[in-house]
């Protein structure tokens, strides 16, 4: 097991959260992911694998995780979440196709000079900035315009 995934553990035992055995399989899979997931796709996934944990518990797991900010949640569109861990990544904004639902990462550099002149301006310490970006993406576009 690799250190993220120690932290995780780490930190909810710093916690007091025991780790039960279905947490550990969570973990250890969040761990593996690089990417932005959802709770149905992880449970989809862990299920093919043959472990057996539960809907509520990943859906109980992902809320603790986001409620010590150790995974963002991206909301999507209503009721349709999506996380990413927060360890594996800096800053970055996310492109959302409303089309299918693909998101793309987007760094940028200036995301430092915002902060400082946001903070600047308001008087205000920032400590996360998350910018989303709807649209249309490349493959959905060229799908449309195929069509007519
Ligand atoms: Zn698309
Ligand atoms: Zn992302």
């Amino acid at each position: 097991m690799n250190k993220e995934a120690h932290q995780l553990k780490d930190v909810l035992g710093s916690r007091g959260l025991k780790n039960t055995r279905e947490r550990d399989t969570i973990l250890r899979e969040l761990e593996a992911r690089k990417g932005h997931f959802n709770a149905e796709k992880l449970f989809s996934v862990l299920n093919r694998k043959g472990a057996k944990v539960s809907r509520p518990t990943i859906y109980r797991t992902l809320k603790l995780l986001e409620k010590y900010h150790l995974i963002d949640r991206l909301d999507i569109k209503q009721n349709c979440f999506y996380y990413e861990p927060k360890y594996q990544k800096k800053d970055h904004g996310h492109l959302i196709c409303e089309k299918c639902g693909k998101i793309i990462d987007f760094p940028s550099e200036s995301f430092n000079t915002l902060k400082s002149e946001i903070g600047k301006d308001k008087n205000f310490k920032l400590d996360n900035i998350s910018i989303q970006v709807f649209g249309v993406c490349r493959s959905c576009r060229k799908a449309s315009r195929s069509k007519n």
